[in-house]
């Protein structure tokens, strides 16, 4: 169980690949940084609806691990295409320091789309359409990414209530017919890989986007009779998940993972009691004991109360006779989060060390599990992170040999830690990664693609656009010179 395992330390081997930076968020922050790692004692009795009266201890012990040698920038820029440079020359330009990225966030919303889409869209989106989903996924499986999140992203938080949930849940069905059920089966006929090897496609599920007002039938889940469309709409998209699943499982009895997945996705903290409530009641449908996973909920750990949480989830689990498919983030509304003083972690270590404990604890889990009978609770996690030491404290857990290793998968965002990902593939052997690809309407996407501008706000606290700029405009330049 995780509550009684938490205390143990987390043992990171030394160095076992290639080390690469810590402040690594994004493709264009090449600074090295060295990271402690640190074990957290569990916090007692914290519950998500407690843990406003609980304060966050933290035992700094274990050893420091040195990162040296960070991966080359011009190893993964040079074989990018020229327009690809020239994206990553606009994004390292926006970033030189804070204050002209804090300017191009303000001008970002009068910047007409053609010119988004000519300079830095295909970096961060997957397209507007499936066919241009579907070759982003090709485009992924060349640089020996084998699958993909997708998300339709059209979602209906903060009073943006114009939405169409029937639209959704249709689109996003589509999505899974369409792009991710072929893309997978192509993968592992094509790839020439071990079909464990594979890791499934993902779908990603707004919670927001299932029902009008879903901000507030969130919230009030217990009382407005909403939530039941709410969970009805969601259940639509897991059960044909589900009835896919079946059917590539008779197909390929070797595989041990899941083949599609329905991922729920987290939102702000006031939501969340209403999110769990969802993926408890989408386990319970879909994840049956000793089957794969169809579905993976969202659990933020830089929520103080998230280690209780994954123990109580792995009881509730257990206690009805389900498995958990489960995705840590370290969790995206630090910002904005009205209640951050009591809800979050104090310092950025704490979130680093629950994060890492409880990676480490699910892959423990699942790894055990090595008679490939699906017999653990915990059945899957996606580790979607950027953070590269969490990357490698992860790839470090999971045996090369696994027959559960597609039941462990990194994700990162499409355009976020493109040199992780790579040196990850490259130079480490890791098959178990996936990006994120968001996908969908014009003006729906260039709000994703703002909050990834702001987002790489929190990774350019030193001038690291400056490296990005030198390093392209030195590639562009040598390509020239030899066109000339
Ligand atoms: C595939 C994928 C799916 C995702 N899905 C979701 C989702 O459904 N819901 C969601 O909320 N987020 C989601 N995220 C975003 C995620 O939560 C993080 O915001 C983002 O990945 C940055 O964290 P990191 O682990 O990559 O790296 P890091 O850069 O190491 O961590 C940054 C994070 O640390 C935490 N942090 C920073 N400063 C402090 C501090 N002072 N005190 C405490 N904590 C601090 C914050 O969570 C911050 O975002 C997703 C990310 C990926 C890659």
């Amino acid at each position: 169980m995780y509550a009684a395992r938490l205390a143990r330390p987390i043992a990171i081997r030394p160095l076992s690949f290639r080390s690469f930076s810590s402040a690594t968020v994004s493709p264009f922050i090449f600074a090295t940084r060295t990271r402690n790692f640190h074990n957290t004692s569990k916090q007692k009795n914290t519950t998500i609806e407690n843990v406003a009266s609980t304060t966050t201890t933290s035992h700094m012990t274990t050893s420091s691990m040195k990162s040296s040698n960070s991966i080359s920038p011009s190893e993964y820029l040079t074989p990018l295409k020229t327009s690809e440079l020239v994206s990553y020359l606009c994004i390292g330009m926006c970033t030189l320091n804070k204050p002209i990225l804090d300017l191009c966030i303000k001008v970002f919303p009068y910047v007409p789309m053609f010119l988004i889409k000519a300079l830095v869209y295909k970096l961060y989106c997957g397209g507007e359409t499936i066919e241009e989903v579907k070759q982003t996924g090709l485009n992924l499986s060349k640089r020996g990414i084998n699958n993909m999140m997708i998300s339709l992203t059209i979602e209906g938080c903060d009073g943006n209530d114009n939405i169409d949930p029937e639209f959704i849940v249709t689109e996003t069905q589509n999505s899974v017919n369409d792009i991710l059920i072929p893309h997978t089966i192509s993968m592992i006929e094509n790839s020439g890989k071990d079909i464990n090897s594979i890791p499934p496609g993902y779908v990603a599920l707004k919670p927001t986007g299932f029902t009008k007002n879903a901000a507030n039938v969130l919230k009030n889940h217990a009382t407005d009779p909403k939530f039941e469309e709410l969970v009805a709409n969601a259940a639509k998209i897991c059960q044909s998940i589900y009835e896919a699943n079946v059917e590539m499982a008779a197909k390929y009895p070797a595989r041990t993972a899941p083949f599609v997945v329905g991922v729920i996705d987290a939102e702000k903290y006031d939501l969340q009691e209403g999110v769990y409530e969802l993926q408890r009641r989408l386990y319970a449908l879909f994840n049956p004991v000793n089957k794969p996973v169809s579905i993976v909920g969202t659990l933020q750990m830089y929520l103080s109360g998230s280690s209780d949480l994954l123990a109580k989830e792995e009881k509730l689990a257990m206690a009805n006779n389900y498995r958990l498919g489960l995705k840590l983030v370290r969790g995206a509304y630090i910002h904005s989060e009205k209640q951050r003083s009591t809800v979050i972690h104090k310092t950025k270590e704490d979130t680093d060390n629950n994060y890492n404990q409880g990676i480490s604890y699910c892959i423990e889990s699942i790894v055990a599990d090595a008679n490939k009978t699906n017999g653990s609770t915990i059945g899957h996690l996606v580790v979607a992170s950027h953070n590269a030491d969490s990357l490698r404290l992860a790839t470090d857990k999971l045996p090369l040999e696994s027959v559960n290793r597609s039941n462990v998968v990194l994700g990162q965002l499409l355009g976020m830690a493109d040199n992780i990902t790579y040196d990850l593939i490259k130079n480490n052997g890791v098959d178990n990664i996936i990006k994120y690809v968001a996908w969908g309407p014009p003006l729906e996407t260039k709000e994703y693609l703002l909050r990834r501008l702001e987002e790489n706000g929190d990774a350019v606290r030193a001038d690291n656009g400056f490296q990005l700029v030198r390093e392209v405009s030195t590639i562009l330049f040598k390509r020239l010179f030899r066109m000339a």
